[in-house]
């Protein structure tokens, strides 16, 4: 195992980055909110694949949390991440605290907004959310500076809102996206699922069935609004309050007639308190 630089300062940051880069290393960078699991270590050993050089960031982002969201509870494990990230081989653990990352305040920063794919779906109903995404993302890649970043697929809408950020503003950074990870049930992985009691968290796995029901039924040719009126009703029936369940193109428009092509369907739902993402990507032509 890799001993792992815990780094809260951004000139030092920038020095150990720097020294890489005199060194001919390429660097890739993970960022994350912290209370790390696999599916993050997972993003780490891919960056490895395309770097030299890991950092993974830790910080949890006032700016994509709204008024009455979760953000005074997210959970924070820094001395669980530090570990889990030696373990999973990455060299720098980048920990900036609020004001290092917002030097005027949150409420005074110069603020990132991508349209249209902002604002269906998650941003429809997180206004702002994907702001402060863009809004953290984009400091932590002057910060970091790296040549290679990761992202997870189980934020897809997340992975499409950056990727359009970094070609507009041609950020001299490669996107790369990982797989999502499950637990053996099926469950994304998520920091929320923390959040679940023992009862919801036994429901949770329906999430995935559900999305696996959606692609047979489109597969099968089923018509889109029929499969995600189903998928909502069955959601409902197993204690879920969905905010949506759809199935979209890959740049998430609404399939337009029965043309085949890559799809992805989409849930957002609460359980209790808690609210679960996930989706599925696959192609609505079976193939074979
Ligand atoms: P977060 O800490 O939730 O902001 O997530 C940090 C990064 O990890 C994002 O790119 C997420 O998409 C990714 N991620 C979170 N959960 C998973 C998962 N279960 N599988 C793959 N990537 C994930």
């Amino acid at each position: 195992m890799t001993a792992i630089q815990t780094l809260t300062e951004l000139d030092r940051l920038r020095a150990t980055v720097a020294g890489w880069k005199r060194d001919g290393l390429r660097v890739g960078f993970v960022p994350t909110m912290g209370n790390l699991h696999a599916g993050h270590h997972s993003l780490v050993a891919l960056a490895r694949r395309h770097a030299d050089r890991v950092v993974a960031s830790v910080f949890v982002n006032p700016t994509q949390f709204g008024p009455n969201e979760d953000f005074t509870r997210y959970p924070r494990t820094p001395e669980d991440d530090a570990a889990g990230l030696a373990a999973a081989g990455c060299d720098t653990l980048w920990l900036p605290d609020v004001a290092t990352m917002y030097p005027f305040g949150p409420d005074a920063a110069v603020r990132m907004h991508v349209p249209a794919v902002s604002d269906v779906l998650e941003g429809a109903h997180r206004p702002g959310h994907f702001d402060g995404v863009c809004t953290v993302v984009a400091r932590l890649f002057h910060q970091v500076r790296p040549d290679v970043a990761a992202f997870g697929r189980k934020d897809y809408q997340q992975w499409l809102v950056v990727r359009r950020m970094v070609e507009d503003l041609a950020f001299p950074v490669e996107l790369v996206a990982g797989d999502i990870v499950r637990e053996s049930d099926g469950l994304a992985m998520s920091s929320r699922n923390r959040y679940l009691s023992p009862e919801d968290r036994a429901r949770a796995p329906e999430l995935h069935r559900v999305l696996l029901r959606m692609r047979v039924m489109t597969q099968e040719g089923a018509v889109r609004a029929q499969v995600e009126a189903e998928a909502n009703a069955a959601l409902r029936e197993a204690g879920f309050v969905p905010d949506y369940a759809v199935i979209r193109t890959a740049d998430l428009c609404e399939p337009v007639g029965e043309l085949p092509g890559p799809r992805v369907a989409l849930i957002a739902a609460r359980l209790g308190k808690t609210r679960l993402i996930d989706n599925l990507e696959f192609d609505s032509a079976l193939s074979g």
